[in-house]
């Protein structure tokens, strides 16, 4: 006979009483959601999050789950990372076809483990379709942050950072994941700054020098244009996860941090993302 059943004077087989509604009831688990598009602060307003919060985060970034392309993907670097766990990021096998069903599954693992540690989880990207999955999957209790930046600062930002890319060494990092059966349709090759570098790998060769900087540029222009128009892709998903489905996102409008420079911008910062998004995540916490 176990212990419990003694203490409740239940006879020897537990008769029909089902113990399982004497337990308390199962808590949902409080996750915090960081979205937006790309480009818009959402790795560091998950690190600011997570210093503040005892948080640890969970990507949910499609691309950044594979393992390497670090610049091309704009992983967050370790120095970023500040110390913060980070889960499924670069741990999924670049060739392998990581799906929504199979980031629900690993996801919901890690928030999991993260809550049994009493740590909050942070869910952290910008494909909306992988969060979408998760959250109407698992019965979180959530507090959605909406990272947001005006369509014309967000143009000229994400240009600039592709820029930044081919000064960090875009263009070694694709050649060496390069060859010439390439197949862009799954894995890590699926993504942005990679399909677009296969006609200028295919023809460096029998280019003269300036006709090769012409076709340079031609891609690196082609990689700007299709990073905007995923941003804007992004926005018309979470507008559909707004005003179709009804989740309850807190915008947090970061146009005015990425006008300024230096500590103007970190004042920023702290008066339109930071301070306004500890405030929310605390009245979630602890109200
Ligand atoms: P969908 O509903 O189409 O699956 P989604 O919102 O789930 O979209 P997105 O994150 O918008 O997914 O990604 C769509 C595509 O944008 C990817 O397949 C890839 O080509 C590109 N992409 C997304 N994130 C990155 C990234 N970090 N680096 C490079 N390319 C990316």
């Amino acid at each position: 006979m176990c212990k419990q059943t003694q203490l409740l004077n239940i006879p020897p087989g537990g008769g029909r009483l089902n113990l399982q509604l004497l337990r308390p009831p199962r808590q949902t688990e409080k996750v915090v959601v960081v979205m937006g598009a790309t480009g818009t602060g959402k790795s560091k307003l998950s690190i600011d999050l997570a210093t503040r919060f005892s948080g640890e985060i969970v990507n949910s970034d499609k691309i950044q789950v594979y393992e390497g392309l670090d610049i091309v993907t704009n992983k967050i670097t370790e120095a970023e990372q500040r110390g913060v766990p980070h889960h499924l990021l670069g741990t999924i096998n670049p060739n392998s076809n990581f799906m929504a069903a199979n980031f629900t599954k690993s996801a919901s693992n890690a928030i999991k483990s993260i809550s049994s540690r009493k740590k909050l989880p942070i869910i952290v990207g910008g494909s909306n379709s992988y969060i979408e999955a998760l959250i109407e999957s698992e019965n979180y209790e959530c507090c959605f942050l909406w990272m947001d930046i005006s369509i014309p600062v967000l143009d000229s930002f994400v240009s600039d950072r592709v820029d930044r890319m081919v000064m960090a060494g875009m263009v070694e990092e694709v050649r060496n994941i390069f060859d010439f059966t390439s197949d862009y349709s799954r894995g890590i090759k699926t993504a942005i700054g990679v399909p677009e570098f296969d006609r200028y790998f295919r023809m460096e060769a029998f280019l003269g020098e300036e006709s090769r900087a012409n076709l340079l540029r031609e891609v690196i222009d082609e990689i700007k244009s299709n990073t905007r128009k995923l941003a804007r892709r992004q926005l018309e998903k979470i507008d559909r996860l707004r005003n179709v489905k009804e989740w309850n996102l807190h915008r947090l409008d970061a146009t005015d941090v990425f006008r300024k420079q230096g500590r103007e911008a970190d004042a920023a910062w702290e008066r339109l993302v930071a301070g306004p998004s500890f405030g929310i995540v605390s009245r979630f916490l602890w109200n």
